[in-house]
């Protein structure tokens, strides 16, 4: 009788018949080390993923982000899109997974681009941060196939570079030549690891600024003839703490933002340099110059124009405290939140599966950080997105990084069930 079982058991037989496969594919993207800075090995690991996909059914197309300056010769940035066409042209679920990932850095026990598996867990740099995330995409897609299933409309697998600096290469480009557009993308998932029983529905803002802070050089023996820019700077960080952060941590946002600790407004100073490099040698100078960036992450309901504001009126109280010194602020980046629609559909698919999958309601839940979400949002136009995949939010950027195979399967069983939902079958 097993040719009459239901649709949803047969897609989820072969999504565990092909459980081998989905974790080898997982495996042989690590062992490509596609490590972002400076963004190696990408073309390899596109066409690698290309090849995987062609094999799987799909049409392969490939582009390179012609026009960024970060598309060169040496670092060439590919995107790979693979198409399966249904019944129908509509609905297209586009599943996106971003390829590229951070240096290995310090303190791994074992290769992090091995792709090693060892009780039940797939080890290596950008296995949870999305590789498993791009094999559970594909094989959701696949299991439908095998299952004999006929999917009234489109599925899309798409392979994306720079995800961790920002994405313009990869989703942005994407959306910007139309290729993820609200005119033929309707649905779009992100495998991202944010656990496999939580839907992801957008993320805070990000607004990073520079402030250089400018006082008059002279003589370090004779620092009063001088006005030093790093003092001026001092009171900028001491407004910052006793008056900034207090206020960020007095608001709390609606949007469920994990960890709790980032439901509110938050700033970070993530560098600062004033005067003589410290292990430079030094000559005797009062610091004429000092700059600090700055990471200030603003929730939905704060909105960009007041947050910028806030810091522009915090720098004119510290110039009214030293007006030896001056002040400027540079915008660097500017990201706005972003929230799927409550009643999304994308959001109850992803529910749905997990339901059906893990026999548990899944938490809805909102990324500290930003992740390709944003250009889908924003510049594809399309407001049907969400974050779900494979592997925990913690073991990203982390050593000896994993992800779970048992997580894995029931990632890819979700997506795949998402697939028959969003499509109508
Ligand atoms: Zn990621």
């Amino acid at each position: 009788m097993t040719g009459h079982a239901a649709p949803i058991d047969r897609v989820l037989r072969e999504v565990d018949r092909a459980a081998d496969e989905i974790v080898a594919f997982t495996s042989e993207m690590i062992r490509i080390p596609t490590v972002n800075p400076p963004g190696e090995h990408y073309e390899d690991c596109a066409r690698f993923i290309g090849d995987t996909l062609r094999r799987l059914g799909f049409e392969i197309e490939y582009f390179a982000a012609e026009g960024r300056p970060e598309h060169t010769a040496r670092h060439p940035r590919l995107n790979v899109v693979g198409t399966k066409h249904g019944t129908r042209p509509r609905p297209t679920v586009h599943l996106n997974g971003h390829f590229d990932v951070v240096p290995a850095g310090e303190g791994w026990t074992l290769d992090p681009f091995g792709g090693t598996v060892r009780d039940g867990r797939i080890y290596g740099r950008g296995s949870c941060d999305m590789k498993a995330g791009i094999a559970a995409a594909a094989f959701a897609a696949e299991a439908i196939r095998r299952a004999g299933v006929e999917v009234p409309g489109t599925i899309e697998v798409s392979g994306t570079v720079d995800e961790e600096s920002g994405g313009f290469a990869g989703v942005a480009w994407l959306a910007e030549h139309g290729r993820l557009s609200s005119l033929r993308t309707d649905y779009c998932i992100i495998p991202e690891p944010l656990n496999v029983d939580r839907v992801c529905i957008g993320h805070r803002g990000v607004y990073w600024f520079e402030v250089a802070a400018r006082g008059h050089i002279a003589h370090g023996s004779m620092p009063f003839l001088g006005v030093s820019a790093i003092d001026g700077m001092s009171h900028v960080l001491q407004a910052v703490r006793e008056e900034l952060i207090p206020a960020l941590a007095a608001r709390r946002t609606a949007v469920p933002v994990v960890p709790d600790g980032a439901r509110q407004a938050t700033i970070n100073v993530n560098g600062i340099f004033g005067g003589q490099p410290v292990d430079g040698i030094q000559t005797p100078c009062v610091a004429d110059v000092c700059r600090a960036v700055f990471d200030r992450r603003f929730l939905l309901e704060e909105g960009f124009d007041a947050t910028r504001a806030e810091v522009e009126a915090l720098i004119d109280r510290v110039r009214g405290r030293m007006p030896q010194v001056s002040y400027a602020v540079k915008d660097l980046m500017v990201v706005h939140p972003t929230r799927t629609p409550d009643d999304s559909p994308v959001i109850a698919a992803i529910e749905s599966g997990v339901q059906q999958v893990l026999g548990r309601t899944a938490t809805r839940v909102a990324s500290p950080g930003t992740y390709d979400h944003k250009h889908v949002a924003r510049i594809a136009g399309v407001p049907h997105c969400v974050a779900y995949g494979p592997g925990e939010l913690e073991q990203a950027h982390q050593p000896d990084e994993y992800c779970r195979v048992d997580d894995l399967i029931a990632s890819t069983k979700v997506l795949a069930l998402a697939i028959l939902d969003l499509t109508g079958k």
